[in-house]
């Protein structure tokens, strides 16, 4: 008997993909760092190929490692690499590294040196997101060296990119500096002899509402998982969410009026009530910060979290709605049976559904349908 579970709808997965490929005639890399975003990187890359990505993106060695492990031969990014980690298994099982320093650069070639093959890299600029990248000042020196390293066969310069700061706000000015400042980067590549396969700038904001930030591949995140950047967005209408968070009510009880509940005592049932202690809590996900505030849905009605959120449980104050001990009680979900939705969680939290759903922890089992 499961008691709280994730169920990750991966045909939603593929769905949403396919939906994504065409917005575009880009290429579609699938995001699936931070294990696939809470929903299982495996799972999800696999079904993202299915609809039609071409690439995974990750952040870190290992979680390219763990798609590479189970079998997924994919092209795949991996963007997020301290500087002296060995990178001579990232070159053996071809995932490309991502390089914005002439160190950076100079790692991923002493690999493919080691390896005795060209270690495939995309070299990064910052356009004005203000993190990882070259600024315009220090981007001719990487790829001038980058060309050497190339013509040296130490490296294959495969891609060259960025990230936008706010293309999750429609209108928002910085994109089209941004564009601008990746062109201009791109010319200077040119100029120093590199014309690489894969230009890529977009994240799902950016292929949802800037086709002219979609050069040859898309990195889309947020939208696999069939959730929007850019609420209300018309384009993201199609998309379904994948996840639903659900648990299994422990228990139920009737009680009066002026009851107490949780640590500080913070709720007072107002009138006799049935109260449901849901089995999901902040080591979870669940959010302190979601006490007393938290939308679940629970004997077919919404209702609100009662009191404190607890490390691995919860209290809904039911009124008089049906509800028995074992009943499901649903967090989030498509939205569509009622039960609120990962945005309505981030709206209540004052965040974004990328934090609620890459939050929930392992104890809620993925359960793939
Ligand atoms: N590209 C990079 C470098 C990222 O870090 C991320 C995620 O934050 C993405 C693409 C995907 O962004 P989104 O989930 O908004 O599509």
């Amino acid at each position: 008997m499961w008691q709280a579970e994730a169920v990750v709808d991966l045909g939603a997965v593929a769905g949403n993909v396919a939906h994504l490929r065409g917005l575009t005639r880009a290429e579609v890399m699938a995001v699936v760092k931070a294990d696939g975003y809470g929903h299982g990187a495996v799972p999800v890359a696999r079904a993202a190929l299915r609809g039609g990505a071409t690439w995974l993106g990750v952040a870190t060695l290992d979680e390219a490692y763990e798609l590479r492990g189970a079998g997924i031969d994919a092209p795949m990014l991996a963007w997020l690499v301290t500087p002296g980690t060995p990178l001579a298994g990232a070159v053996r099982r071809d995932i490309d590294l991502s390089a914005a320093t002439v160190g950076q650069l100079d790692e991923v070639a002493d690999a493919g040196r080691r390896e005795g093959r060209a270690a495939r890299v995309h070299l990064k600029i910052d356009t004005g997101l203000g993190r990882g990248g070259a600024t315009p000042q220090y981007w001719p020196d990487l790829v001038t060296a980058a060309a050497k390293a190339q013509a040296d066969g130490a490296v294959e310069v495969v891609g060259t990119w960025s990230h936008l700061a706010c293309a999750d706000e429609p209108g928002h000015p910085s994109v089209d500096r941004q564009l601008a400042a990746f062109t201009d980067a791109l010319a200077v590549a040119e100029r120093a002899g590199l014309r690489p396969a894969y230009r890529h700038l977009a994240n799902s904001a950016g292929l949802l509402s800037r086709p002219d930030t979609h050069f040859d591949l898309v990195r889309a995140g947020i939208s696999t998982y069939g959730l929007s950047p850019i609420a209300g967005w018309p384009a993201a209408a199609a998309l379904v969410p994948a996840m639903t968070l659900r648990a299994r009510i422990l228990v139920t009880k009737r009680v009066p009026a002026g009851q107490g509940v949780s640590y500080g005592l913070t709720y007072t049932t107002p009138r006799e009530t049935t109260l449901a202690v849901v089995p999901l809590g902040y080591a979870d996900g669940i959010p302190r910060a979601a006490s007393n505030a938290g939308p679940v849905l629970v004997g077919g009605a919404r209702h609100t979290i009662a009191g404190r959120v607890c490390m691995d449980q919860f209290v809904v104050d039911a009124g008089d709605d049906p509800v028995a001990d074992g009943d499901v009680a649903v967090l989030f979900g498509p939205g569509t049976d009622g039960e609120p939705t990962a945005d309505d969680w981030a709206a209540v939290l004052s965040t974004i559904s990328y934090e609620v759903v890459s939050r929930i922890g392992p104890r809620a089992r993925r359960v793939y349908v």
